[in-house]
């Protein structure tokens, strides 16, 4: 174990990184005495933005590469999310160097009788944070929510009024965070599902599980553990756990081996809720996300609220407030009956898969962008009966073309230039009463600065096929 760091002072602290949650910590470290370094392999002039927002902040830059010795000389590195294990990063491992996740860094400074929910997963991660968090705001008690979800890095939490006995911090937690932390612990812990993702970044599903299964290794005997009873690579993972196990389950007749955790009724109205006290029912009309993956998320998120006793009225109260995040299948366009959905955040096979199973009407799907070296084979089973064809984008195509064609697809399988081409292909392919759906499968930055920016590209392109608006 490395030396606990709550004492930043006269420290020389290099912050790899310079995006929000760099510039939060190098804010947040200058603050309290640390001399800081922020390194970034992008050069100044792309990084004009997070560099204003320095402005008065007493840092020094080393952009456009990263310098052995600086790191060398640390006291202490952290991490923005995101960043891979360089070899800078290793050696200053190799030196006896902390390497702190941001998440790491913030939980040392948390108030012991704060309590962490942690949610990680491939998937519903966002969903289960942002819903789990509105549940807590309903438990009046101050409830900071963010980590890897929208603008707030776990960072911010520190200074919130969260920060205080029987405050509420809801983190979501990202793989990359996982790997850099060795005390971070959750209260709540929440895994949602292990599907492949990253594996250009951890090469192996068994090494991108075990890095989500940090997500409990350092919680204690009282403290629970939230994992998905139909996922053999979580089940894995809660192998020799220190903490309560709480699986959910949404398949057809999982209530019969349940000893605590959720499921879904048989007539699949209720979340059931099995807790060492009592079993309590929620009805799923109170939700207005919707599929069976969000039922999934929301047993999360009910269980990693009542689990910790806030009040089941606070939960009804927080569920029916909640509404779903964008670029999760949202409605975006109508064209003559021609529907226009949003998936941007589809950026795994796996997440595609949960949103167009069972889609209630034939669908052309927009997808590529960076590969994430797993296979497609998932997304393509899903599309099966709805898929009126493909348009790809990106790098990826090619690979998607060949795993379509493999997999037997007779759809058309067209190749597009860019979004607005895709969304004009993709149209011309539908007629009334069909939608065309933006979930790529893949990462964006080839063509986008992120999944929201590729979301916001596509409305655009949308309104250009003459589409009206609806968001
Ligand atoms: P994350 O933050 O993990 O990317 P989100 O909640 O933002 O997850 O959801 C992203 C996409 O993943 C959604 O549009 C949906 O298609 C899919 N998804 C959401 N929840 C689940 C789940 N529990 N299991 C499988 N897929 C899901």
């Amino acid at each position: 174990m490395k030396s606990a760091i709550t004492e930043l002072d006269g420290k020389t602290v290099v912050v790899v990184g310079l995006a929000q949650t760099g510039v939060a910590l190098a804010k947040f470290c200058a603050k309290r005495g640390a001399r800081v370094i922020v390194t970034d392999g992008k050069a100044a002039e792309q990084l004009a933005a997070p560099i204003q927002q320095l402005d008065g902040v007493p840092v020094r830059y080393e952009l456009g590469g990263m310098d052995m010795t600086t790191f060398l000389a640390a006291d202490l590195v952290v991490m923005s999310p995101g960043v891979p294990t360089l070899s800078e990063i290793r050696a200053a491992q190799g030196h006896g160097i902390p390497v702190l996740a941001e998440i790491e860094l913030a939980y040392r400074f948390l108030h012991p009788e704060a309590t962490v929910l942690a949610i990680t997963g491939t998937n519903g991660k966002s969903t289960t944070t942002a819903l789990t968090g509105k549940l807590c705001e309903h438990s009046g008690r101050p409830t900071f929510c963010g980590g890897n979800l929208g603008n707030m890095p776990m960072i911010d939490a520190v200074e919130h009024p969260a920060n205080a006995p029987g405050g509420l911090i809801v983190v979501e937690v990202a793989a990359f965070m996982l790997e850099h932390c060795d005390t971070f612990r959750a209260k709540t812990g929440v895994l949602t599902n292990i599907t492949e993702d990253h594996l250009d970044r951890f090469g192996t599903l068994e090494r991108y599980a075990e890095i989500k299964g940090r997500i409990w290794d350092f919680q204690r005997s009282d403290d629970l553990a939230i994992a998905n009873a139909a996922d053999p690579w979580v089940m894995r993972e809660t192998a020799g756990i220190p903490s309560q196990l709480y699986r959910f389950d949404s398949r057809p007749g999982a209530d019969a081996s349940l000893d605590r955790g959720a499921f879904v009724s048989a007539d699949r109205k209720e979340l059931v809720l099995r807790l060492p006290e009592s079993e309590e029912r929620f009805p799923v009309d109170d939700l207005v996300i919707v599929g069976n993956h969000n039922l999934e998320n929301a047993m999360c998120a009910y269980l990693a609220t009542r689990g910790i006793g806030l009040p089941s009225s606070a939960v009804r109260a927080g569920a029916r407030a909640y509404r779903p995040l964008p670029h999760r299948m949202e409605l975006v366009g109508d064209k003559a009956g021609i529907y226009f959905y949003d998936d941007s955040k589809g950026t795994n096979v796996a997440s595609v898969a949960a949103s167009v199973r069972g889609f209630p009407r034939p669908l052309v799907l927009i997808a590529g962008g960076v590969d994430k070296g797993g296979s497609y084979t998932p997304m393509l089973e899903a599309l099966d009966g709805v898929c009126k064809g493909i348009v790809l984008i990106g790098k990826a195509a090619p690979l998607i073309r060949d795993a379509a064609l493999a997999h037997g697809a007779s759809y058309p399988l067209i190749d597009a230039t860019d979004m607005f081409d895709a969304v004009q292909r993709a149209t011309e392919l539908c007629t009334t009463g069909d939608a065309v759906v933006l979930s790529p499968a893949c990462a964006s930055y080839d063509m986008f600065q992120n999944f929201g920016h590729r979301g916001r590209v596509f409305r655009e392109a949308v309104s250009a096929v003459g589409a009206s608006r609806l968001d």
